[in-house]
């Protein structure tokens, strides 16, 4: 059987792959992008029908394209999928769309790796894995399948029309669950939703907005997350132009707050007592980025408006104050369980020394410890940016650099 070589395989073109082509082909490198399904195919089928980007169009872009229309605006996701597509034409990326990479292995007794995909056997001496942030839908084992309730992850969820009649339990209040509760409650649902630990930044505070204000405190910049905020979800929307998320808002339209969902026992889920704390949590948050960002004005001597209104938090509602502990499914007349609980990663395929004892990629800002094998596009690769639009192309420009010096070590040769 012929086998293909390559110098570098990069797995995956989301807008990691994406990048990543751009930065190789700007250098000369030769490579390859293999995609399974199509280019943004994430963009294009795992999020739901309303989705709009989360930061406006300026912003959550690629440094070198913007995207046409009103750079304040929020762009549609199926339109971010388009502007990755032109992205890559732009830049003739060689990216082989239908095919999936099975198992990557290295090369015994010289360099490089030997990669199975579904349409042959591929040699690259490179291989980059942006096979994306979030990779497989993750659900607490609590609730059994044959339960008498659907149940899906908010990767499956597109619209309201989908679901059968009935309320609608969404679990997790992260940018994803609290967006799919509101639109669910607009259609006329009862929605109950499960908040956990959330961060809930202002959307604008002082006619910028919040994207702009963590560039300016330097918070696009951390490292690593604050220990201890690793279970901390943050709670942001584009939806209908750009609104802060304030569950006191939506308890007062009707939804039901209820704390972080902890089991389920015949027919009913059971909710932690930490409804008030989470919310404390976040009002807390939200205010500390307040009194940060008016520091920054008065220190820079900005003449932005002041805006004390944003620190009047709403009244407290009835669900926070006495809050339920549990909720007996059938009688509350819940038909779904939305599951907006994250995803996990499954790196089965990629059977190299990258790997720490969780089974976690083992890297240096995507640099693994298997040489010639590197990471893009993960949460916390370099920094906060790193699985944004705009954070990912600076990643791949590190990637990209440290291939370059690695093939200038293997090309010197001693002028004695
Ligand atoms: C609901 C939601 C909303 C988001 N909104 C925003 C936002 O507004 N702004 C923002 O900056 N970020 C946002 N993100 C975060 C991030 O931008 C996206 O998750 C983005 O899709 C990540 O891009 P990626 O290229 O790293 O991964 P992905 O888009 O997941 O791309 C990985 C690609 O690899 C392919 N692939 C996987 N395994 C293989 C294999 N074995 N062989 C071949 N191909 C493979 C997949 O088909 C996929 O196309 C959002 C995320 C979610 C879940």
């Amino acid at each position: 059987m012929s086998v293909e070589t390559i110098h570098t395989l990069v797995i995956g073109a989301g807008q990691a792959g994406v990048a990543m082509s751009e930065h190789l082909g700007r250098n000369n490198v030769p490579h390859l992008v293999l995609e399974k399904g199509r280019i943004a195919e994430g963009w294009r089928s795992k999020r739901w029908d309303s989705l709009v980007a989360n930061g406006p169009a300026w912003h959550d872009r690629f440094p070198n394209l913007e995207f046409s229309g009103n750079p304040d605006a929020f762009v549609p996701k199926d339109e971010v999928a388009d502007y990755f597509e032109a992205y890559a034409k732009k830049h003739d990326a060689p990216i082989r769309c239908g095919v999936e990479v099975t198992g990557v292995e290295r090369l015994s007794g010289r360099s490089g790796f030997r990669v199975e995909t579904t349409s042959g056997i591929i040699e690259a001496l490179n291989v980059v894995s942006a096979t994306g942030p979030f990779q497989q839908p993750s659900i607490p084992p609590l609730v059994p399948a044959d339960a008498n309730v659907r149940q899906m992850h908010s990767s499956d969820y597109r619209n309201p029309a989908q679901l059968a009649d009935g309320a609608v339990m969404v679990v997790g209040a992260g940018s994803s669950g609290v967006q799919i509760a509101e639109e669910l409650m607009r259609s006329g649902r009862k929605v109950y939703l499960s908040v956990g630990a959330h961060d809930r930044p202002p959307r604008a505070y002082r006619g910028r907005d919040f994207v702009w204000w963590l560039g300016v405190l330097g918070k696009w910049d951390a490292q690593a997350q604050a220990p201890g905020s690793e279970h901390v979800t943050i709670a942001v929307s584009g939806a209908r132009g750009g609104e802060t998320i304030d569950f006191r808002r939506l308890a007062a339209q009707g939804m039901v707050l209820v704390g972080m969902t902890q089991g389920f026992t015949d027919g009913k889920l059971t909710f932690a007592p930490d409804l008030a704390r989470n919310l404390d949590r976040g009002d807390a948050n939200y205010l500390s980025l307040l009194d940060e960002a008016d520091a920054f004005v008065a220190a820079n001597g900005l003449d932005l408006p002041e805006e004390p209104e944003a620190r009047v938090l709403g009244p407290a509602v009835d669900c926070v104050t006495n809050p339920l502990t549990e909720v007996e499914l059938a009688e509350a007349g819940v038909t779904t369980i939305i599951w907006a609980t994250g995803f996990r990663s499954d790196y089965s395929w990629l059977k190299v020394n990258a790997f720490d004892e969780a089974g976690r990629p083992r890297h240096q800002r995507g640099v693994s410890s298997e040489k010639g094998i590197y990471f893009l596009g993960l949460p916390w690769l370099s920094g906060r940016g790193s699985s944004f639009i705009w954070g990912v192309w600076h990643d791949a420009k590190h990637v990209a650099d440290h291939i370059l010096i690695q093939d200038a070590y293997l090309a010197y040769t001693p002028q004695d």
